[in-house]
C-alpha cells in the first residue's frame, strides 16, 4: 500500500525526521488558509502547491509550483485539484488531483545554496538486509544517475540485529560531502529514517530530494513510502491512510471477492487458478497475437459463484474481445469446473457477450470438456496450451 506524500511526511515526522512541513487542502480557500497558517507557524510568506497522487514525476507535470502571495496559492491550489495529472509515471489519461499539499517554501536564500540528494531505503533480496541508498544527485531521476554515474551511488547495508550503527550515519553524511552543522543534522535525519522505515514495517523509502538548505538544517521534501500489505494488521492507523481513488476500481471489487486480480491493457481476459500458471497463460495469450487484458488467479475454488464473480469483474474492461478460461485439476477437478462454468454462463445471461476459451486439464479433463462441448453453449473447449492458443487467434482474426 503505498501512502500520499502529506501521509508520508507526517509518518516520517512522528519519528523526528526532519520534513518540509505542509498543510494538506481539498479546495483553493482551503489552501489560502493553510498557507497562512503556515506564515504564522513558520514565518515563510512562498508557498510550494503540490499535487496529491500516488506518482512521482509530479513536479515535470506541472503538479508542484510556486506560489509567491496568496492570491497565486489561490489561483495554483485552483489550477492543480481537479485537473488529470500527467506525470513520465501515469497513463496518458493521468491522474485526477483530488487534494494538495500546501508546503512552506524551503529553497530560501542564505550562506549556502540549497543543495539536493536522493535516499531510499529499502530490502536487498540478495543479502536478506535492509539498505539505504543515497546519492549527492538528488532531484532528478534516481535510474538515470544509475545508468550514466553509477559510481555517485552509494548503499549502506543495516545488520538487522544491531540497526543502523553510529559510524554507518557518519560514513553516509562524508560520503554526501556534508561537513559541520549540516553532517550532524544527516546522522540524525539517516538515523530516525531507518527507525521509521523499520518501526513501521515498510516496504520502500525513497525521499527525492533530501534538502540541505542554505541555513544547513536537512530535511525531506518529498515522501513515496509503501507499506507492506503483510504487516498491515498490526498497524491499523496507517491502514487507515488508504485512498481507494488512487486504485483501480475493478481491482478494489476484485480484492473484496478474495480474487487475485491485477488489471492490464489487453484484449483477453484471464481467469486461472495458480500464479504461475496465471504467468503462462499470459505468454500463451502473447504469442497467439492478443494481449493479457488482466492477471486473475481465482484460487482452489472454481464453484460457480466465483467463476460468475471472475467473470463479471472481467467483462467490466471493455477493452476485453474475448476471455480464455485455463484451469488445471489438482485439488479441484476439472468436472466441478466445467459444471461451474456452465452455470456461470447460463446465469449471466446477455452480460456474457465475448467469446469464452475453456481449457481444462486434469483430473476428469475428457468428462469436463464433454460437459462444455454439450451444453450447447457458446464456449469453445480445448484440453491441449496449444489447442487453446489457436482458438484465441482464431476468435482475434
Ligand atoms: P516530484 O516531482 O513528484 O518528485 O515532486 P517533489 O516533491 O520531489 O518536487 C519536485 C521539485 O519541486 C523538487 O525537486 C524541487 O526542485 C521543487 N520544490 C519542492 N519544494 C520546493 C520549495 O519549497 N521551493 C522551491 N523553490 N522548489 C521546491
Ligand atoms: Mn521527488
Amino acid at each position: 500500500m503505498n501512502l500520499h506524500e502529506y501521509q508520508g511526511k507526517e509518518l516520517l515526522s512522528s519519528f523526528g525526521v526532519r520534513i518540509q512541513r505542509g498543510i494538506v487542502a481539498q479546495n483553493a480557500d482551503e489552501a489560502v488558509a493553510a498557507a497562512k497558517k503556515l506564515t504564522e507557524d513558520t514565518g515563510t510568506s512562498w508557498h510550494v502547491i503540490k499535487a496529491q497522487v500516488h506518482a512521482g514525476g509530479r513536479g515535470k507535470g506541472g503538479g508542484v509550483k510556486l506560489a509567491k502571495s496568496l492570491d497565486q496559492v489561490k489561483e495554483i491550489a485552483g489550477q492543480i485539484i481537479g485537473m488529470d495529472l500527467v506525470t513520465p509515471q501515469t497513463s496518458a489519461e493521468g491522474k485526477r488531483v483530488h487534494q494538495v499539499l500546501v508546503a512552506e517554501d524551503v529553497y530560501y536564500p542564505g550562506a549556502n545554496e540549497p543543495k539536493e540528494y536522493y535516499m531510499s531505503v529499502l530490502l536487498n533480496r540478495g543479502t536478506g538486509r535492509n539498505m539505504i541508498m543515497y546519492s549527492t544527485e538528488g532531484g532528478m531521476d534516481i535510474e538515470t544517475v544509475a545508468e550514466e554515474t553509477p559510481e555517485l551511488i552509494f548503499t549502506e547495508e543495516i545488520d538487522p540485529s544491531t540497526g543502523i550503527l553510529a559510524f554507518q550515519a557518519r560514513r553516509i553524511a562524508f560520503n554526501l560531502g556534508l561537513s559541520g552543522m549540516a553532517f550532524k543534522e544527516m546522522t540524525k535525519f539517516v538515523t530516525s529514517l531507518y527507525k521509521a522505515y523499520v518501526e513501521s514495517d515498510s516496504s520502500l523509502f525513497e525521499i527525492n530530494p533530501v534538502l540541505r538548505t542554505s541555513d544547513d538544517k536537512i530535511m525531506a521534501v518529498d515522501a513515496k513510502v509503501s507499506l507492506d500489505d503483510n504487516a498491515l494488521y498490526r498497524h491499523k492507523d496507517l491502514a487507515a491512510l488508504r485512498d481507494l481513488r488512487e486504485e483501480s476500481a475493478i481491482e478494489v471489487e476484485a480484492g473484496e471477492l478474495g480474487l487475485n486480480y491485477v488489471d492490464l491493457e489487453g484484449n483477453v481476459g484471464c481467469m486461472v487458478n495458480g500464479a504461475g500458471l496465471a504467468m503462462a497463460t499470459m505468454d500463451l495469450i502473447k504469442q497467439a497475437g492478443g494481449e493479457p487484458a488482466n492477471f486473475l488467479d481465482v484460487g482452489g475454488t472454481a464453484d460457480a459463484a466465483r467463476v460468475e464473480a471472475a467473470f463479471r469483474i472481467i467483462l467490466k474492461d471493455k477493452g476485453v474481445k474475448a476471455i480464455l478460461v485455463n484451469i488445471f485439476g489438482g485439488i479441484v477437478r476439472c468436472d466441478r469446473v466445467a459444471q461451474g462454468i456452465v452455470e456461470a454462463y447460463k446465469n449471466m445471461g446477455d452480460a456474457m457477450n465475448v467469446p469464452i476459451i475453456v481449457r481444462l486439464q486434469g483430473t476428469n479433463a475428457d468428462i469436463a470438456k464433454e460437459l462444455i462441448d454439450n451444453s450447447g453453449l457458446d464456449v469453445m473447449s480445448a484440453t491441449e496450451f496449444q489447442e487453446a492458443a489457436d482458438k484465441v487467434q482464431a476468435v482475434l482474426a
